[in-house]
């Protein structure tokens, strides 16, 4: 049996969260609600929303794990019926995993668009042993792309890295249906792929028109949320990058290393990857070690340890050897 949550609304343009308060009135979301941002994007469009809103606000802190735990104790205390998340991954993440505990819905308004987590109906909660939790698609996405081009252009080339990283996910996930006969859906794998190859062709134009990348990732929450999955999305790039995350944390942002491991990957693949490597240089996010800033012995290591992440199969398959991490760092010029 399928079962497939989309969002029931998605906004985007320049302005856009100006309708915010007369969208949540159209979706029939009524009540007390609480907006989540961070000290940073509560100015940026938090307290505007709150108070068009009469909302509850709540400010978190660095740690993602007691902003989640006090979110909910808000949410207990004073009957919030619905949840706002204002800001980039990690706010929008707290707003899901809080509003799923609790069993509320809840909105996304993505103030930058570093990866498609701001969409997605997945979280990724940091860690020792990172997990990606499965939780409900937003009720409604408000992307506003005046807020969003003003973020730093580095998140933009991040989020551009993420969407790049769709390809080899894709080609992870029909090696799993061949190799091992997973389940694969075409829908949601030819969303994805086309959101890849949309970023890809539009490389030159992101800077100017953000919207492509903001569709291109609300395309890839779709894509999850068809496949009750982020198997679309999310292949040994992905691994790569949270083996980054354990192995040198806080080097280098999500897509930027899913970005360079999608060279590797494509490479693995026997895939285009000097093309992808040439894409990822137009926006101007990383593809090699150094663009990372981080040694060759992080991305070694991280090659071999990429395969124990999670269950996932992929063209790792049993992992690599040393020689073969190096190899391939090399001929792919990451290092
Ligand atoms: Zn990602």
């Amino acid at each position: 049996m399928k079962d497939i949550e989309l969002p029931m609304r998605v906004i985007v343009g320049d302005g856009a969260i100006d309708k915010t308060k007369s969208l949540f009135t159209e979706l029939g979301l009524k009540g007390k609600s609480l907006v989540l941002s961070d000290g940073n994007t509560y100015q940026v469009a938090g307290e505007k929303i709150a108070a068009d809103l009469g909302s509850e606000s709540l400010v978190l802190g660095d740690s993602m794990g007691e902003g989640i735990e006090s979110a909910i104790r808000e949410i207990k205390k004073t009957g919030i019926d619905f949840v706002v998340g204002v800001g980039g991954g990690s706010v929008i993440d707290s707003a899901k995993v809080c509003a799923f505990k609790t069993g509320i819905p809840y909105a996304s308004i993505p103030t930058s668009a570093a990866h498609d987590g701001i969409t997605s109906p997945q979280a990724s909660i940091p860690g020792d042993k990172p997990v990606s939790m499965r939780v409900h698609s937003p009720l409604a996405i408000i992307a506003d792309t005046e807020v969003i081009r003003k973020a730093p252009y580095r998140l933009l080339a991040s989020g551009c890295a993420d969407s790049v990283s769709n390809y080899t996910a894709v080609l992870d996930w029909e090696l799993a249906k061949k190799e091992i006969g997973e389940y694969y859906g075409d829908y949601a794998a030819s969303l994805s792929m086309m959101s890849a190859k949309i970023v890809m062709k539009n490389a030159r134009k992101i800077r100017d028109d953000v919207s492509i990348l903001v569709e291109a990732l609300i395309s890839s929450g779709v894509a999850m949320g068809i496949a009750g999955s982020s198997r679309p999305c999310s292949g040994a790039e992905h691994q790569f990058s949270h083996a980054m995350d354990l192995l040198c944390p806080g080097s280098s942002l999500h897509g930027e290393q899913c970005g360079v491991g999608t060279i590797m990957m494509a490479y693995l693949h026997g895939s285009d990857w000097e093309k992808i490597r040439d894409v990822l240089q137009v926006i101007g996010a990383p593809t090699t070690a150094k663009d990372l800033g981080v040694d060759d012995k992080c991305i070694i290591e991280a090659l071999m340890k990429a395969h124990e992440i999670r269950d996932r199969y992929s063209i790792l398959r049993d992992g690599l050897s040393r020689m073969e991490a190096m190899d391939l760092a090399e001929k792919t010029r990451v290092i």
